[in-house]
């Protein structure tokens, strides 16, 4: 019997214009699947619908293509999934595995049990745990529109990366309860890429490591939604030359302002290359990194990007 084929993703979040971090995972994630005749999705996560813009989708289209990653299939838009997601969360409520919470983001501050902060800020002190028997009353009793939340009291997930290595989080104590619904009624980031990821099959997801901390609540809502758990592989993130992690304050290292400045896509294929530890031509495309690519070669430290470094990545006359 033939092994399996791998299936990995791009999933980048249309809400502002991918940057240097984005080129390099990106090229990981597409290297690690073509180098083994693997598929890959594309798949546009546009549920924040606050920070969404079209125009954000058209450009992380283009810089895809600029840098040279293909990918199969249509692009997804996550949002169209919406009715689905839904239609899960509800199910977790039925189940009793979340319940509805309609408490502010304030009054969680405020709680009088002072809740200690997570890496993502208070975690919830459980005042609406056990408190109304279904949506309908949370909504008739508080005259608000509930979210819901998982319960994660007791558990611990242990998740364990091709090449952060393992992790166990206590979820309780490091996370808390946490939203897969939100009181506005958009879909939470962690119930979304389970979802999605299992629904187009994706076996191994490929991203930086800040969503690392991440992992043990989607392998959690994978055990309890019985998905399988993809193979994870979180790869250390592009800093700049002050140790800062790139974001979106970064716009002149945008692929887009790099572009516009004449940056050549194949020096920064190059550059990336070199970056995660390849040692051929500093000028290449993607396909031409494939009969070199291993991923252990990639080194575990973040690595650094001075804007110094763009007028070399410009073609040389
Ligand atoms: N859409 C997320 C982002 O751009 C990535 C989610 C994921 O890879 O799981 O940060």
């Amino acid at each position: 019997m033939g092994r399996l084929q791998v299936v990995g993703r791009l999933a980048p979040s249309p809400t502002g214009l991918l940057h240097l971090g984005h080129a390099r995972s990106f090229l990981l994630a597409w290297c690690s699947v073509r180098s083994r005749d693997g598929r890959l999705k594309l798949r546009m996560e546009d549920l924040d619908l606050s920070r969404v813009r079209p125009q954000f989708v058209d450009q992380a289209l283009r810089d895809l293509e600029w840098l040279g990653l293909d990918w199969d299939g249509p692009v997804e838009m996550q949002s169209d999934q919406i009715p689905a997601f839904q239609a899960v969360a509800q199910g977790l409520c039925e189940r009793g595995l979340a319940y509805p919470c309609v408490c502010t983001r304030k009054e969680i501050e405020n709680a009088r049990s002072a809740p200690h902060h997570g890496e993502e800020g208070p975690i919830y002190p459980g005042t609406c745990r056990d408190r109304y028997a279904s949506l309908e009353e949370a909504r008739r009793a508080s005259g608000r529109e509930p979210a819901l939340r998982l319960r994660v009291q007791g558990v611990r997930s242990t998740v364990t990366d091709q090449f952060a290595g393992s992790l166990t989080q206590d979820l309780e104590r490091d996370v808390g309860d946490f939203p897969i619904t939100s009181r506005d009624g958009q879909i939470a980031y962690q119930l979304a890429v389970v979802l999605d990821d299992a629904r187009q099959g994706v076996t191994e997801v490929l991203r930086a490591d800040d969503l690392l901390s991440s992992t043990p609540r989607q392998s959690f809502l994978q055990d309890l939604l019985g998905l399988p758990h993809p193979v994870w592989i979180h790869v250390p993130l592009v800093l700049d030359d002050n140790g800062q992690r790139l974001a979106k304050r970064h716009d002149s290292l945008s692929l887009a302002a790099l572009r516009e400045t004449g940056v050549c896509p194949r020096r920064l294929v190059g550059w990336i290359a070199q970056s995660i530890g390849l040692t051929g031509p500093s000028v290449a495309s993607p396909c031409e990194l494939l009969p070199d690519f291993e991923l252990h070669k990639l080194p575990s430290t973040p690595v650094e990007f001075s804007p110094r470094l763009v007028p070399l990545l410009k073609p040389r006359n």
